[in-house]
């Protein structure tokens, strides 16, 4: 028998629903009850669609107000001290103060740190474990979502974020391994998984995403032992348990495969290795076959000849849960119709994993096929997306395309000459609050109830008010604000040629916040400057510097739905020459800073080590591909966040760009322990506050941070700056933590 599972599906809602809902019940708007409520239809609906499209299988416990890692944080009580919290059951309060920090007179705290989840831009909430933690089971959520959808007549697999990827996800606020509290740990899980059997369970799906990266002999020699135990406490319940986002090591593989649960899920679109374990298997396999982290329709034909020697019962699914899909491309109306039809999103996933079922089942049944066949060979075709100059110009690179003109030391003499900064030079990352009458006047013009010109004249009222603020504030080297712009790369792809874009694409990127990638369909090129006209219109304003804004190659392709008929870093390429283009006309149109935002460098890394060097050559590539145009005199600021730097510092070294701002407030300086041992070469701004909090940093915290970094970074080459871009937050809360923040660059000069 064939059975069709999901492993988890978007839970933002087709429309945010869940989005529009918390944020009403953050500024106050809605209750509690009327959150709960809009939760529990999205749920619902969640089910019936999947249950609609064919999936045996369908998951509960995939649904999060905020972060599944938050949630089993709250699950095993491991709330840290700092929170107040009493021990009950954990409180939504509790909940979003470790999600969003709070700054009540009862709880003034900081939010938890917060970083990606393996090379996705989904973001996950880290928990932080003492050495003496103690869990015990603190939330109800799995409980209540398997006996809500048993009462909507679904019968459901719970998830839970198994123990070793929890763990190994976590810190020790001790910098301990934290892998030395699984005998902690595990009895509150066996507890967990006893309750669910109890309340009738048939599957109980144990994720361990974990098992993807290169785990050393430590973690290995856990893995059967945890799975056992797991498997006797959840008795007749069947255990699934779940791998993703790259193939597992034959190691790995060895353990869990020994071990007693039922079934495992394997990814067989990003782990290719997987497929060498699926001819002889003594488990029921789940195989991933229908890509979860990316939109386009799959080739059934040639899954089904993939799969064709795999004995016995199976399970077929995504490759990894689909929370990383949009959900309903009937939904859309955006994307024109040739290129729609070759696309998939969540719920054409599931009609895809239903044909494969009714296909290998009923054998014969071809008709579904011929279809998808038709799709796949027309796309292949397509004069859509091909174009021979761009593909010419991929082939040029050489030395010269690469690197500046004279070394960062001699650049920077120059620089400082001419630029004539202060010690301690504060800037900030680029764009200013994108408040509601921004947000609105943007909907207006889309919808043409706003002319060009009116929308045009709005923008630079904005941009002359945002400047204006700016130099009141005492900022050195000023930005323009990034009112023009949805988002930071949505706003470049639609001025690229061989993008595209969805009305209805949302992916969760953290919390409330969703992401709308654009789709990368063809060859990349630049028809006309982006962002001149707006930096020019700056510069124009003031006195001050002013720096121009741009998105870098890495971050645009990994921020898109990348195509898949060539390799990514052709793709990268592509795309580095048009910024490079951009970045040409800036400096010819009197721009003397450029900043090109590499957030997404980081998350980027391949999953296994063996492969991050050929990634980091290509991606450091492309960023001085689009870097190295410019004249000695014109700087190039970068920027990145929420990541650990750590492991690739000597990369973002290797971009040679003279000025660097990066996070490093929300994780308090960590990263400056690399620079213990990594002498960071050029100039840097670390982050001195956190802006995904409404909180207002105090004037002496960041005094204390800067001097911090002092300590292994020459204060030359020290740069004052907030860790990322203000657009999520409101005008009053950001002119007082620039202050704050000014004042303290005015102290540490004193
Ligand atoms: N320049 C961008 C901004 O300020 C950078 C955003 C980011 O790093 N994610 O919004
Ligand atoms: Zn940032």
């Amino acid at each position: 028998m064939i059975t069709t599972a999901t492993i988890g599906y978007p839970r933002i809602g087709p429309k945010r629903e869940l989005k529009k809902a918390l944020e009403s019940f953050w500024k106050g708007d809605i209750k509690e009850n009327e959150l709960q409520s809009t939760a529990k239809d999205l749920r619902k609906k969640n089910w019936e669609i999947q249950k609609e499209n064919g999936i045996d299988l369908i998951t509960s416990n995939d649904f999060s107000f905020y972060d599944q890692v938050l949630d089993t944080i709250c699950l095993l009580g491991a709330v840290p001290d700092r929170y107040n919290w009493q021990g009950d059951d954990v409180d939504l309060k509790t909940y979003f103060a470790m999600a969003r920090g709070s700054q009540t007179k009862e709880l003034d705290v900081s939010a938890l740190e917060m970083t990606k989840w393996f090379d996705t831009n989904y973001h996950y909430l880290v928990p932080e474990l003492k050495s003496d933690q103690k869990f015990k089971i603190s939330s109800q959520k799995p409980f209540e979502e398997f006996k809500e959808a048993q009462s909507a007549g679904y019968k459901t697999k719970p998830v839970l974020l198994g123990p070793i990827t929890f763990l190994l996800l976590s810190k020790s606020t001790e910098g301990k391994n934290t892998l030395d509290l699984l005998d902690n740990l595990l009895p509150v899980y066996l507890e967990i998984v006893k309750k669910l059997n109890e309340l009738g369970a048939e599957w109980i799906q144990i994720d361990e995403p974990i098992f993807v990266k290169d785990l050393d002999e430590g973690v290995i020699s856990k893995i059967k032992k945890t799975l056992n135990s797991i498997k006797e406490a959840a008795g007749n319940s069947k255990i699934l348990l779940t791998t993703y986002f790259e193939s597992i090591d034959q190691k790995v593989k060895e353990e869990v495969f020994a071990s007693d649960v039922d079934a495992v899920h394997l990814d067989l679109v990003r782990g290719e290795n997987n497929f060498n374990y699926i001819k002889d298997s003594n488990k029921t396999l789940s195989l991933g076959v229908i890509n979860g982290r990316n939109i386009w329709k799959s080739d059934l034909t040639q899954i089904i000849d993939q799969i064709k020697d795999v004995k016995g019962d199976f399970i077929i699914s995504s490759s990894c849960p689909l929370l990383h899909t949009p959900y309903d491309l009937d939904l859309e109306t955006k994307v024109p119709e040739n290129i729609k039809k070759w696309l998939a999103f969540a719920k054409q996933k599931l009609q895809e994993i239903n044909i494969l079922k009714q296909n290998i089942n009923h054998g014969e049944a071809k008709s579904d096929l011929t279809d998808n066949k038709a799709c796949i060979e027309e796309r292949k075709k397509s004069s859509l997306i091909h174009d021979d100059n761009v593909k010419a110009r991929v082939k040029t690179i050489n030395e010269d395309t690469l690197n500046r003109q004279s070394k960062y030391e001699d650049r920077a003499k120059i620089q400082r000459d001419i630029f004539n900064l202060p010690l301690y030079p504060t800037t900030t990352i680029g764009s200013f609050p994108q408040t509601k009458d921004v947000r609105q006047a943007r909907a207006k013009n889309r919808k043409g109830e706003l002319s060009n010109e009116d929308y045009d004249k709005f923008l630079e009222d904005k941009t002359i008010e945002a400047i204006k603020r700016q130099e009141e504030l005492g900022i050195d080297v000023i930005v323009h604000g990034e009112f023009e712009r949805n988002d930071m790369v949505e706003y470049f792809g639609e001025n690229l040629k061989g993008f595209t874009f969805t009305s209805s694409g949302f992916v969760q990127s953290y919390g409330s916040r969703c992401v709308k990638p654009p789709i990368i369909f063809g060859d990349v090129s630049r028809p006309e400057p982006m962002t001149v006209r707006w930096s020019k219109f700056a510069q124009k304003q003031t006195s001050s510097i002013v720096k121009g804004m741009l998105t870098g190659p890495i971050t645009i392709l990994q921020w898109s739905f990348v195509r898949d008929d060539q390799p990514r870093q052709t793709t990268a390429e592509q795309i580095a020459f048009a910024i490079r283009d951009e970045v040409a006309d800036l400096e010819s149109n009197g721009i003397r800073m450029i900043q090109i935002d590499e957030p997404a460098l980081r998350e980027g890394l391949p999953l296994k080590r063996k492969d991050w060097d050929e990634y980091l050559k290509w991606s450091v590539n492309a960023f001085r591909i689009s870097a190295a145009v410019v004249k000695n005199e014109t700087q190039i600021h970068t920027h990145m966040c929420y990541a650990e730097f750590e492991d690739i510092i000597d990369s973002i070294a290797a971009l040679d760009a003279d000025v660097i701002s990066i996070e490093t407030s929300r994780s308090r300086m960590e990263l400056l322990k690399t620079f213990e041992k990594f002498k960071y070469p050029n100039e840097i701004g670390p982050g001195v506050y956190d802006i995904h909090s409404p909180r207002v940093p105090k004037k002496d915290e960041m005094v204390e941070l800067i001097k911090k970094a002092s300590k292994q970074i020459d204060p030359k080459r020290l740069w004052v700056n907030p860790d990322c871009g203000l657009k999520t937050r409101g005008w009053p809360e950001t002119i007082d933590a620039l202050k704050e923040m000014v004042s303290a660059a005015k102290e540490l000069r004193g």
